[in-house]
């Protein structure tokens, strides 16, 4: 595996493979591997002759100061992790390379509706955030194809977006969720969680399972008051339980049997935010 640490030269290498006619897939991280993000090489593999990967740790997309400063970092392991899976190139960039001219938000990205509920109502500009950074990598790196988790839902929506807000040409390709044995989605916060925490963190995905066996029984106000108490019982702080329109997220009262719905959960145990989420339909 090759690693970049300089915008340039990793810039320079994937026009070396476009112009060799080949495609390129991309996954951006902010490290601290695991499968899920392993995943998504695969994946990438599958359809690409060669993989970048990121790691970066992107200031900007942080809307609380000590999530960011507690964010895991295992850049050792993680590099012997994208090796084993076969990545082809590393870009390690440090903040200055990725923004040569400052952090500050010099430009608004139009993300509407999107940026009102869930995530973006909870996160203030985390996702103006996510938006500069993408941005930024995209135009260091203008992959074929991009690779990102389901299990960051509305990032991907706001990821989608903002590709056309940019006029890109690289192809968002959305991948399944990995969860470890007892349901938790696999998550970098996850290592930051204490036995106890541990334990108690698996009642999201249990929370989400329920709802989709439910979902023909019982009204989505019932399902969400179920999901809040089962949380709730697992000393967990919510900051949101919806049930909404997978293509727009808009949340829903009722339900009509045909409408594509996902369900999304934030909540903290202690200072570990989770969020996880679940296609009903
Ligand atoms: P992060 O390092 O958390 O920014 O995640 C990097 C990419 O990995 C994002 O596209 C995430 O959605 C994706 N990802 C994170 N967790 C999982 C998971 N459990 N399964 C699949 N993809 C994931």
């Amino acid at each position: 595996m090759i690693l970049f640490k300089k915008s340039a030269a990793a810039g320079s290498y994937l026009q070396g493979i476009h112009r060799a006619q080949k495609t390129t897939g991309f996954v951006p991280t902010m490290g601290a591997l695991h499968q899920g993000h392993l995943s998504l090489i695969e994946a990438s593999k599958l359809q690409n002759p060669v993989t970048i990967a990121s790691i970066f740790v992107n200031p900007t997309q942080f809307n609380n100061k000590s999530d960011f400063e507690k964010y895991p970092i295992t850049i050792e392991r993680d590099i012997e992790l994208l090796e084993a899976a076969g990545c082809d190139a590393l870009f390690l960039p440090t903040v200055d390379e990725v923004y040569p001219n400052g952090i500050a938000q010099t430009q608004t990205y139009d993300l509407g509706f999107l940026e009102t509920i869930l995530e973006g109502q909870f996160r203030p500009g985390h996702f103006q955030g996510v938006c500069k950074v993408m941005h930024r990598l995209l135009s260091i790196l203008p992959a074929t194809n991009l690779y990102m988790g389901q299990k960051d839902y509305q990032q991907c929506m706001v990821v989608k977006r903002l590709l056309s807000l940019i006029n890109s040409r690289t192809a968002l390709h959305t991948c399944p969720t990995l969860r470890e044995p007892d349901g938790l989605a696999m998550s970098s916060r996850n290592m930051r969680l204490n036995a106890t925490e541990r334990q108690q963190a698996v009642a999201i995905s249990k929370a989400l399972f329920t709802i989709k066996d439910q979902l023909q029984q019982q009204p989505p106000a019932a399902l969400i008051n179920n999901a809040t108490q089962l949380l709730l019982q697992h000393q967990f702080k919510i900051d949101y339980v919806t049930i909404a329109d997978a293509n727009t997220l808009q949340p829903i009262n009722s339900w009509n049997g045909q409408q594509p719905l996902v369900a999304l959960i934030a909540a903290f145990q202690n200072e570990v935010r989770l969020i996880d989420n679940l296609a009903l339909n």
